[in-house]
């Protein structure tokens, strides 16, 4: 049972029904995606998204304590596979929130790069979208990583190649967007922009 109160309580909230959004826009297809959030109240503590749960019934109840290091707070519970990617990242970066998910327009994309290990955005009203930037001048960057099963091996190389790095996603090709904020409202803002930047792009590839 969550015993979640006060500030977690009103993020875990948030979170669940950003998922729902996600899950009704098909973005989280056959329970893929995986979600966190870093406790406002316990700065060793982060909340998951438990394994294997359907994303249109996801509920606050399968947001799962574990500690900063990954372990589970709560016995018997099961987090995502995918979850040394969410750990790297709030070591790494400043992340108060965590989006992971399979959207299709991340993969298509990325493939419009085959041969880019980052893209550059800027010109665009929305870059504006992301933490920092205050004109449509200003850029983001998106890096591509290859897919693997050995996410441990992937997420520390990515913690090497952008630690303290001004990036707020990346994307694994042929697998998903990554994403984060300070917190659920702004780690939605960014999955928001990213993905109207990448459907802007692709549009213009066609
Ligand atoms: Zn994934």
């Amino acid at each position: 049972m969550n015993q979640m109160t006060g500030p977690d309580r009103s993020q875990a909230e948030f979170l669940v029904e950003l998922i729902h959004q996600l899950a009704e826009g098909g973005e989280l297809p056959a329970t893929s995606g995986n979600f966190s959030f870093k406790s406002l109240e316990d700065p060793n503590k982060i909340y998951l998204s438990e394994s294997g749960v359907d994303k249109e019934r996801f509920s606050i109840e399968n947001l799962v304590p574990v500690t900063t290091k990954g372990e589970l707070i709560e016995a018997g519970r099961k987090v995502s596979d995918e979850s040394a990617l969410h750990l790297m990242t709030y070591r790494a970066f400043e992340a108060g929130c965590i989006l992971h998910g399979h959207p299709v327009e991340a993969l298509h994309f990325a493939d419009l790069y085959p041969n880019k290990t980052e893209i550059k955005i800027s010109g665009l009203e929305l870059v504006k979208a992301f933490a920092g930037n205050t004109d449509h001048n200003d850029s983001v960057i998106i890096p591509f990583y290859k897919n693997t099963q050995d996410l441990n091996t992937l997420a520390t190389q990515i913690a090497g190649d952008w630690k303290k790095g001004h990036i707020f996603a990346f994307i694994i090709r042929g697998h998903g967007l990554t994403c984060w904020g300070n917190d659920v409202a702004e780690a939605k803002k960014h999955w928001q922009a990213l993905t109207y930047l990448m459907d802007y792009e692709l549009a213009k590839g066609l």
